[in-house]
């Protein structure tokens, strides 16, 4: 189908787009690598007014760590260039969550913050900046503020955004020496949304595990952390904890069944995912490369 009319605009700066998006009052909507968006048009769920474009405003696409040690993508930034950069920099978490990410013609033109901005609650970034304490820098017409990826995600592709604001960056906290983490989910076939999946950080103290932060995907309306299997792990002796740990996730999700899976079987599959996750987290830790 084709999408419903509407005006397009590509300003040049994040000001002029904030502007014209609270001109229209709610009935515009930004559009990045267009890859969710262009498909909802095509088929009807969304009819906008008009479409802003961020492809024109300068350092969007930008690749840094900030001042804080933080790792800082711009909003044009896509998943291929995250891919790249994470391979060449040993980030290994980066990378697994890259790999899962539809075909290779989507990964070069979708963004990172846009996935997180379309919140799906099967998007393995969600759970990537989850686990990585992300942090959302806003702009709307009353200046910038900055919200936590925690804060974001409020159901459905739904956030906490206003109809008139912009993410124009991500921040994310690398993990330090002696964290190891990875990601890992279970979906039909290569490219197919996640049934379920699984990012995991566990910072170690000896053969002790410090602290841990796990997230999930497709285990509830929208990505979560999954603090019992993080309360049951720290603390524990790494090697041996693992399993009992990834158990407790039963606590910690609300599965809908839907065509790629059903609630039994996102039960089932959860603590499958939470387990590889941490395993891969663990070996990366101790200084392995499972
Ligand atoms: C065949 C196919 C397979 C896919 N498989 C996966 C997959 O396995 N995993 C996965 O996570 N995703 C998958 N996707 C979705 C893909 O990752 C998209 O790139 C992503 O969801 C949206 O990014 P985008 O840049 O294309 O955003 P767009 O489609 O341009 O926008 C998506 C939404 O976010 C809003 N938005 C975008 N950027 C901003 C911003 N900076 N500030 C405020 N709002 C913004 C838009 O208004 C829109 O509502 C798939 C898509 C396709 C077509």
């Amino acid at each position: 189908m084709k999408p419903p009319p509407f005006s397009y605009a590509a300003p040049a700066t994040v000001r002029e787009a904030t502007e014209l998006l609270d001109r229209a009052g709610g009935r515009a909507r930004v559009l990045a690598g267009g890859q969710s968006l262009i498909p909802m048009l095509r088929h009807r769920l969304l009819a906008p007014e008009a479409l802003i474009d961020l492809r024109r405003i300068e350092g969007l696409r930008d690749i840094c760590i900030d001042d804080a040690r933080r790792l800082r993508l711009g909003a044009m930034v896509t998943h291929h260039a995250l891919e790249r950069w994470a391979s060449d920099h040993g980030q290994d978490l980066l990378v697994d969550a890259a790999a899962h990410i539809g075909h290779r013609s989507v990964r070069t033109l979708g963004t990172v913050i846009g996935s997180l901005t379309h919140a799906d609650p099967a998007a393995e970034w969600a759970a990537v900046a989850l686990v990585l304490d992300g942090a959302c820098q806003v702009a709307g017409p009353d200046g910038e503020r900055e919200v936590g990826v925690e804060e974001l995600f409020t159901g459905l592709h739904s956030t906490s955004l206003a109809g008139s604001e912009i993410i124009t960056s991500l921040t994310l906290s690398l993990p330090p020496s002696r964290t190891g983490a990875a990601f890992s989910e279970v979906a039909p076939r290569p490219g197919d949304p996640a049934v379920a999946g699984a990012a995991a950080a566990v910072s170690l103290d000896g053969p002790r595990v410090e602290s841990a932060r796990v997230a999930l995907i497709g285990l509830a309306a929208t990505p979560c952390r999954a603090p019992s299997v993080e309360a049951a792990l720290s603390g524990s002796e790494a090697s041996v904890g693992i399993e009992a740990a990834a158990q407790a996730v039963e606590n910690d999700i609300a599965p809908i069944g839907d065509i790629h899976g059903s609630e039994e079987y996102r039960r089932r599959v959860a603590p499958v995912v939470v387990a590889r996750a941490l395993r891969s987290a663990l070996a990366r830790a101790e200084g392995g490369r499972p």
